[in-house]
């Protein structure tokens, strides 16, 4: 069955001097009135407790133009202003909602710059891309094609910090379901591996990443040597971009086939909703659970699996997947990380990470809409907790939650 859903394509670009500059405008204004909008929105709270409303930032920058001092935000295309001011009150949104922290300021250099065109903004035609303002169409690497009979509905710009620019082109796309399979399967951050599956199969990280975070700790080193100002400074500063981004670039093909991988193979997949921050914490993770891996890993998850018809569960931070055996359900009251292999009173030997992945699919199984119909590789992996009695969200309620603190020491999961 074909499905109609958006998809970005992303190219890389290289535009005029005449364009580069006519964006760099654009970016610093997309930046002030984000930044600008905030400010006043937050005044209006904290002095008055008045919400503003995305129409009132809306008619605040149209007053922004009238004064001299702001004249020149008229000067640019006025789309991706109002795009700063929808995502501000996304950001707001989704603040009230307690679901992010409280907007912040948008550093000059420090995030990715962009400006996002909607339809109005640019105009496709014969493969060609031309944003306002802008007298040539964008000289783009079509480095897969568009999809046939493509229509663009937003193309957003970007330069990263290593200076390289791209544009993502927003487009309906058509994808097939696939037809259903009985696999599933469950993925768990491993200590030693980028990601292990519960069928016992490690993932390590993507290849060259090792030697690639090697150059970047010397070009940061080298960096730090550096006098502030000078030009070898801003030399030092670009080679320790481009590396980033070398890496970032890697581990997103990389991701992209995992995720590809295991959505074909599995009708369902549960991962663990991990809590990033504290696993960072702690050194020998920081490189296998790579920055943003998990939660890139996880959204391609999430999309893939909606375009395909298969159904991804994500497991609550809090479940003991480690410390629970696999085979009797027992937990472990101590698993210090140095311990990568241990055994159940129960007799079973476990892998730390495998067994995590396969506490991870029972958990997920049990709350899965499609669990009934889909046969774990195991049935004696199910955790014999009764797990499967409880509804989605409570998947670990019952079972005992780590202590604060004890997450960072060593008894993760
Ligand atoms: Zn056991």
């Amino acid at each position: 069955m074909a499905r109609q859903v958006k998809r970005a394509f992303r190219y890389r670009f290289y535009p005029t001097g005449e364009q580069a500059a006519e964006l760099a405008r654009t970016f610093g204004c997309v930046r002030l009135v984000y930044n600008k909008a905030l400010e006043e929105r937050t005044r209006a709270w904290y002095a008055e407790r008045r919400r503003m409303s995305y129409v009132q930032t809306s008619a605040a920058l149209t007053a922004w133009k009238q004064t001299p001092e702001l004249g020149f935000l008229g000067e640019v295309s006025s789309v991706p202003l109002q795009q700063a001011l929808r995502h501000l009150q996304t950001a707001f949104t989704n603040f009230f909602a307690r679901r992010a922290k409280y907007p912040r300021f948008k550093a000059r250099k420090k995030s990715r710059e962009s400006a996002e065109y909607t339809g109005s903004a640019f105009r496709w035609r014969d493969g060609e891309l031309m944003l306002a303002k802008m007298s040539e169409p964008l000289a783009i690497v079509w480095s897969r094609p568009l999809p046939d009979g493509a229509e663009p509905s937003t193309v957003t710009v970007s330069r990263d910090a290593a200076g390289r620019w791209f544009c993502s082109i927003l487009c309906i796309d058509t994808v097939t379901r696939l037809d259903p399979v009985e696999q599933a399967v469950g993925v768990a951050a491993g200590l030693s591996s980028l990601v292990t599956l519960s069928t016992g199969e490690k993932i390590a990280n993507p290849r060259h990443e090792r030697r690639d975070r090697e150059r970047l700790a010397r070009a940061q080193r080298g960096l730090a040597r550096k006098v502030p100002g000078s030009a070898n400074r801003d030399k030092a500063k670009a080679r320790v971009a481009r590396i980033h981004a070398r890496i970032a670039d890697r581990r997103r093909d990389f991701l992209h086939k995992l995720s590809t991988r295991l959505v074909h193979e599995n009708q369902v997949v549960v991962i663990e909703d991990l809590n990033v921050r504290n696993l960072v914490k702690n050194h020998s993770l920081a490189r296998a659970v790579s920055d943003a891996a998990w939660r890139q890993l996880r959204m391609m998850l999430e999309y893939k699996a909606g375009w395909y018809g298969r159904e991804l569960v994500v497991i609550d931070r809090w479940f003991p997947s480690s410390k629970t055996c696999s085979g009797c359900g027992t937990i472990t009251e101590k698993l210090p990380l140095y311990v990568r292999v241990w055994e159940c009173g129960c007799g079973a030997r476990h892998d730390r990470d495998v067994n995590a992945a396969k506490n991870v699919l029972a958990a997920g199984l049990a709350v899965s809409a499609c669990g009934a119909g889909v046969r774990p590789q195991r049935e004696s992996s199910r955790t014999g907790q009764s797990v499967s009695k409880q509804e989605t969200h409570g998947v670990t309620r019952g079972l005992p939650r780590p202590r604060a603190g004890e997450e960072v020491k060593g008894g993760l999961f």
